[in-house]
């Protein structure tokens, strides 16, 4: 202990996208001591790479949108699997906090009359994403990071924090390391908050980047808090396929909320076919009248090219596999048809970027060929919708790490509305929680055995590689926990992800632990191993179809399933899982969902341990 140096704060925030930011700031402003802490450099971070743009009901293009449609298309979007408090609460506050981003600098595209531009995204009634170009989040990340350097939040960047420090039940402060020196660091703190994203990088073909090896998940659980719906993974339907280097890279959906369409190999728009019940009445169900809508958008119907994105991954997963899909595996998406060279460059101009220098293909004049990538998790950390906290004292989380806002399916645009304001209620919680409580006691051997993990893979015997071991886990979980799933797979799932976790206690890495890189991923291998557990064993336990999780053994929505959540949490070094009802929505609110609204009958289900020891 007496070799590591120590932080003392109110308020630590281990993230700084969008989420962790935007709590920072809030933090600070609620007069907490508040470091912000991220593994990678101050602005690299999931939100700079955010393309669309940010969902809020600001009415500008269309008068007629309000947060209570912006409301029932999250719900509606998310399967009604959804925390219908978090949803309301994002709906009403993210135009304010649009506004709020704008008054700090942010800018935006605007209408002819200087107000904010407002795109069409998939599962939105109205065009609602406010957006820069298709560079939004550069804009986003660039706004918030000068507000809190100029506001003197203190910034630990390339800090990695690898395990929450708890005392009797509750959290005191977290552990870490110095990427580049290696050295230890011991934050102690009254209030943390978890904002480090999701944990794309357990899948092949991800948008996702390295950072992504769901950190704060696994910390939260290893001190006690709860996970839900961890099944919930988004697939995004439009990555990159080709060339085989840049398979998984994002295509933004703006593509096609700014006209663009999908083609099977034989020139088919395919997605005529694949308009499902729960929408039928909201969606164009012939081309004739999906062109009207991209021309004149007031005929109050959607195309299904912008049907929500688990419609759309799945309709060119079987499009592909009945073997109606291009040379390399996907589908064709094709704006040049409809839009001039120069709308193109303007509206999207990292798109033309992206294709022209990556895969040689201009898209002002050619298709992109492209195929569905793990993007988002919805599963995460459970959190109180209005006070961001988790069910450990003291504990806080905000954006993609937390769950319940989005349900079982993710609506485009509304990631980044989420980070700012939940970001922010996070931020304000953990602060007045900070301001009523004591500093919490570090317990010198909880810190001991934790600075000894860290530090054991340059220990321990064996000659596992952990770069071999991450290349096979990727390839496991697309597989075996990919879009479409199965009991058997999942169980060869968690077989194999019991022998790769063996084989990571026999990972061995040499040289000094001045930047080096293998012993980082020794370490982030123990976090994607056992969150991938948690997807796939609550994979496993939801016999149901919804939303971002499809399993073909139990195609359809069960109405039972849609009234629970999976809950995922360690007891006695277990992992225990179990079902709890979701809070129903208040009956004016259920009104505003609409029909197939969830019925009152509520779930119950034993808890069953299931995990072994560790
Ligand atoms: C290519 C792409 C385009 C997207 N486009 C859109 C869009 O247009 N609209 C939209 O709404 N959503 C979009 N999304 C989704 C959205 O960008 C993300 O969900 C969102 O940015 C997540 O923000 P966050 O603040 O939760 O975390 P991130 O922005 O992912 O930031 C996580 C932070 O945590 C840090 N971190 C992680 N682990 C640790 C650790 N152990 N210790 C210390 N720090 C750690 C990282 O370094 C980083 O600073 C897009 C995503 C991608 C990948």
């Amino acid at each position: 202990m007496a070799e590591i140096n120590t932080a003392v704060y109110d308020v630590i925030v281990v993230g700084a996208g969008g989420a962790g930011l935007r709590a920072a700031i809030e933090a600070h402003a609620a007069g907490a001591k508040t470091a912000v802490i991220c593994k990678s450099l101050l602005g690299k971070a999931h939100t700079v790479m955010a393309e669309g743009g940010i969902a809020a009901a600001l009415g500008n293009v269309w008068k007629e949108d309000n947060w209570k449609i912006h409301f029932r298309d999250t719900m509606r979007g998310g399967k009604l699997l959804g925390n219908w408090r978090m949803a309301q609460l994002h709906a009403q506050e993210a135009p304010d906090r649009v506004l709020e981003l704008e008054e700090w600098g942010a800018l935006f595209d605007r209408t002819k009359d200087g107000l904010i531009l407002q795109r069409d995204f998939g599962g939105h009634r109205y065009a609602r994403l406010a957006h820069v170009g298709d560079r939004t989040g550069l804009e986003m990340i660039r706004t918030l990071q000068d507000h809190a350097v100029a506001q003197g939040i203190d910034v630990f960047m390339e800090c990695t924090v690898r395990h929450l420090l708890t005392d009797g039940g509750r959290v005191a402060g977290a552990i870490g390391y110095w990427r580049q020196s290696g050295a230890l660091v011991l934050f102690r703190a009254k209030a943390v908050v978890l904002a480090t994203g999701g944990v794309g990088k357990a899948w092949k073909v991800t948008s996702n980047s390295w950072e992504y090896t769901g950190d704060g998940m696994a910390m939260a659980l290893e001190a006690g808090a709860d996970l839900i719906d961890m099944e919930m993974t988004q697939f995004h339907p439009t990555g990159m396929i080709w060339p085989p280097s840049v398979r998984g890279l994002l295509v933004t959906e703006g593509v096609r909320g700014d006209g663009g369409t999908l083609r099977n190999a034989s020139g088919e728009r395919f997605m005529f076919k694949y308009i499902p019940a729960f929408f039928r009445g909201d969606t164009a169900d012939n081309e004739a009248e999906a062109d009207r809508w991209y021309e004149d958008k007031r005929n109050n119907r959607r195309t299904p090219d912008l049907l929500p994105r688990d419609e759309v991954a799945r309709a060119i997963n079987t499009e592909v596999k009945a073997g109606r899909g291009t040379e390399h595996g996907g589908v064709f998406l094709d704006i040049a048809t409809r839009r001039p060279a120069d709308y193109i460059k303007r509206r999207l101009p990292s798109m033309y970027h992206q294709f022209k220098e990556l895969a040689d293909v201009d898209i002002t004049k050619e298709q992109m060929e492209i195929g569905p990538t793990l993007h988002y998790i919805m599963g995460g950390i459970r959190v109180d919708p209005d006070t961001a906290a988790a069910t450990v004292p003291g504990l806080y989380a905000a954006g993609e790490v937390a769950a319940g806002m989005h349900g079982a399916n993710r609506l485009g645009g509304n990631s980044l509305s989420d980070l700012l304001v939940f970001g922010r209620r996070a931020g304000q919680a953990a602060a007045e929680y900070a301001k009523g409580a004591t500093a919490g006691r570090i317990d010198d051997a909880q810190a001991d055995a934790f600075a000894k993990r860290l530090t054991e893979p340059f220990e321990r015997q064996g000659d596992e590689n952990p770069y071999a071991i991450h290349e096979e886990l990727q390839n496991a979980m697309q597989d075996l926990v990919g879009i479409i799933r199965r009991r058997e797979e999942l169980e060869e799932a968690l077989a194999h992800l019991e022998r790769l976790r063996a084989r990571v206690a026999r990972v061995h890495v040499t040289g000094t632990r001045r930047y080096n890189p293998g012993w980082h991923l020794a370490l982030d291998l123990e976090n994607l191993i056992g969150i991938s557990e948690v997807v796939a064993r609550s994979a496993l336990m939801r016999t149901e179809s919804r939303g971002g999780h499809t399993r073909e053994d139990f195609p359809k929505a069960d109405p039972e399933w849609g009234m629970k959540n999976v809950v995922s949490r360690r007891r006695d070094g277990r992992l225990v899982l179990s079902t709890e009802p979701i809070p129903q929505p208040p009956a004016d609110l259920r009104e505003l969902i609409g029909e197939d609204k969830p019925q009152e009958k509520v779930a119950t289900g034993e808890p069953a341990i299931i995990g072994g020891k560790e």
